[in-house]
C-alpha cells in the first residue's frame, strides 16, 4: 500500500543536472531513462566504437574518433576538442583576473603571480580575514598583527599537535587499564552484573579484543612484578651467602690459629723432653751435675706442667 503510494509520486528525471526536464511517476522513471531520456548515457552508435555518449548525440558522427588539432596538429578526440582549445600550447587564453592574454603553457605560471587576483592574507589560517588584490597585499602584510605573530602561533600549533598525539596515546593506555574489568575467563558468568556500561550495546568483537588485550596486559604486568620480586630475593640471598662465607672464613682462621698454637706447645714440650733427657743422661754420668740436674728437673717439671696446661688450653680454644 505504502509502496504503491510512493510509486505514484511524481519525480524528476535523475539526469536533470545534465538538462533533462522530464518529470513522471516514480514507477515510470526507470523506463524513461532506459528508453527515452535524451541525456542518458548510451553506447556510441558507430560500429566498433566502445565509447559512451548521451542519447541526443548518439545519432551524429562518432565523437570518439581522433581528429587533428588545427593549431598544434596533435591527435585529439572530437569529444575533447573544446577542452583542448583551452590548453593547446599554440593558443593563448585570457587570465581570469587581469584579462591579459597569455600563451596557454605560461598561463599556469602567471596565475601564481597575477597582481589582480584577490587573495587572502598570508596569516588567514590564524584568523586574519583581510583579503585584497595581490599587488596591494604587501602593504597589509607589513602591519598585520597575525603575520607578526605567525612564528609564535606556528610554534604553539605544533606543540598542540604534539600534545594531542601524546594525549591520544595516553588515553589509549588508560582505556586499557581503567575501569578495571574482569578477565574474559570470568566474563561469561558475571557478564550482566559487572560490565553493564560496556555491555549496553552488546559485546562485539572489538570489546572482546580489548578485554583480551587488557587481560594480556595485566598478566604481563603481573609477570614483571614477579620477576622484580625474584630479583630482589636473589640479591638478598647473595648478600646473606657472602656474610655466611665471611663468618665461616673467620671461624676457620681462629681454628687454624688454635691448631698452630697447639703445635707450637707440642714442639716446646718436645724440646724440653729432649733437653731434660739429655741432662739426666749427663747427670747420671757425673755427680757434680747432681744439684743442677735436680734444679733443672724441678724447673723442667714446672715448665712441663705449664706447657701441657697451655697446650690443653689452646686445644680447648
Ligand atoms: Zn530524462
Ligand atoms: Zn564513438
Ligand atoms: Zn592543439
Ligand atoms: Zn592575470
Ligand atoms: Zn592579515
Amino acid at each position: 500500500m505504502i509502496a504503491n503510494l510512493v510509486n505514484d509520486l511524481v519525480v524528476l528525471c535523475p539526469n536533470r543536472e545534465k538538462g533533462c526536464t522530464t518529470s513522471c511517476a516514480r514507477w515510470l522513471v526507470e523506463s524513461h531513462v532506459r528508453e527515452d531520456c535524451e541525456y542518458a548515457t548510451v553506447k556510441c552508435a558507430k560500429e566498433g566504437c566502445d565509447g559512451m555518449v548521451e542519447r541526443r548525440e548518439a545519432e551524429g558522427d562518432c565523437v570518439h574518433e581522433e581528429v587533428e588539432c588545427a593549431f598544434c596538429q596533435g591527435p585529439i578526440r572530437k569529444l575533447d576538442i573544446e577542452v583542448h582549445y583551452k590548453e593547446c600550447p599554440k593558443l593563448s587564453s585570457d587570465c581570469r583576473h587581469c584579462s591579459q592574454s597569455f600563451p596557454n603553457p605560461e598561463l599556469a605560471d602567471h596565475k601564481l603571480i597575477c597582481p589582480e587576483e584577490v587573495i587572502d592574507c598570508a596569516a588567514s589560517h590564524f584568523g586574519c580575514s583581510y583579503s585584497s588584490r595581490r599587488s596591494e597585499l604587501d602593504d597589509h602584510l607589513s602591519h598585520c598583527h597575525f603575520v607578526a605573530l605567525t612564528p609564535i602561533l606556528q610554534l604553539h600549533t605544533e606543540r598542540i599537535e604534539t600534545l594531542e598525539l601524546e594525549n591520544k596515546a595516553v588515553r589509549q593506555k588508560l582505556d586499557l587499564l581503567v575501569p578495571p574489568r574482569p578477565l574474559p575467563t570470568q566474563m561469561s558468568g558475571t557478564n550482566s552484573s559487572t560490565t553493564n556500561d560496556y555491555n549496553s550495546a552488546g559485546r562485539d568483537m572489538t570489546s572482546e579484543m580489548q578485554d583480551y588485550t587488557y587481560h594480556l596486559y595485566s598478566e604481563y604486568e603481573q609477570l614483571r612484578s614477579d620477576v622484580e620480586r625474584l630479583n630482589a630475593q636473589i640479591r638478598e640471598l647473595d648478600v646473606k651467602q657472602d656474610m655466611a662465607r665471611f663468618n665461616e672464613g673467620l671461624r676457620y682462621n681462629d681454628e687454624m690459629a688454635g691448631v698452630r698454637a697447639a703445635i707450637n706447645g707440642l714442639r716446646m714440650q718436645l724440646h724440653w723432653l729432649v733437653a731434660s733427657r739429655r741432662e739426666t743422661g749427663t747427670g747420671g754420668a757425673g755427680s757434680a751435675a747432681g744439684p743442677r740436674s735436680i734444679g733443672g728437673s724441678s724447673v723442667g717439671g714446672d715448665g712441663r706442667r705449664m706447657s701441657v696446661d697451655s697446650a690443653r688450653q689452646v686445644v680447648k680454644l
